[in-house]
C-alpha cells in the first residue's frame, strides 16, 4: 500500500503544510511524472508558481521526488521508492513515455542495463527513456 502524503511527509521530516499535501496527493494519485505546469494545472488551491517550484525543490532535495528526463522541453518529477533519502537518491530505473498519451510512468522493477564505460569515465546517473505506446493506449487501440 501507498503511503498517505503525511506519512511521507512525516518520513522525511518535512513541516506539513497544505501545498505540500496537496502536491504530494497528486503524485499519489497518479502513476505518471507530472510536470509543474501539471501540478499548477490540477491543484484545487491556487498556490504561486514560486511556492510550488519551491516546494518541487525541497522534495528532490529530500528525496521524495526525482526529475523524469523524458523527450519533451520541461522537467518532469516522479515519486522515489521509500529508498530514496536526501543522501541517496537511487534511480536505476528506466522511464517510458507514451507517444500517444504523452505520459510518461517509472518502470521500477526494470533496471538500467550495466553499462562499462571506457577508461576514465565515471558513471554519476543513468536516464534511459523508452519510448512507445503505454498499455492503456494500446488497449484503446485495439477495441
Ligand atoms: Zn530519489
Ligand atoms: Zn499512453
Ligand atoms: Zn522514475
Amino acid at each position: 500500500m501507498k503511503n498517505t502524503a503525511a506519512q511521507i511527509l512525516t518520513q522525511y521530516q518535512l513541516r506539513h503544510t497544505a501545498c505540500r499535501v496537496a502536491i504530494l496527493d497528486l503524485f499519489l494519485a497518479q502513476s505518471f511524472a507530472l510536470a509543474q505546469a501539471d501540478i499548477e494545472k490540477n491543484l484545487d488551491t491556487e498556490y504561486d508558481r514560486v511556492t510550488v517550484y519551491r516546494t518541487l525543490r525541497s522534495f528532490l532535495d529530500k528525496g521524495v521526488l526525482h526529475k523524469v528526463l523524458d523527450s519533451s522541453s520541461t522537467p518532469k518529477f516522479a515519486l522515489c521508492t521509500s529508498t530514496c533519502t536526501s543522501q541517496t537518491h537511487n534511480h536505476q530505473h528506466l522511464h517510458f513515455k507514451c507517444e500517444i498519451c504523452n505520459q510518461t510512468t517509472c518502470l521500477d522493477k526494470l533496471g538500467v542495463p550495466a553499462l562499462t564505460l571506457p577508461e576514465g569515465y565515471q558513471v554519476q546517473e543513468i536516464n534511459v527513456l523508452v519510448q512507445g505506446v503505454c498499455k492503456g493506449c494500446a488497449t484503446q487501440a485495439a477495441v
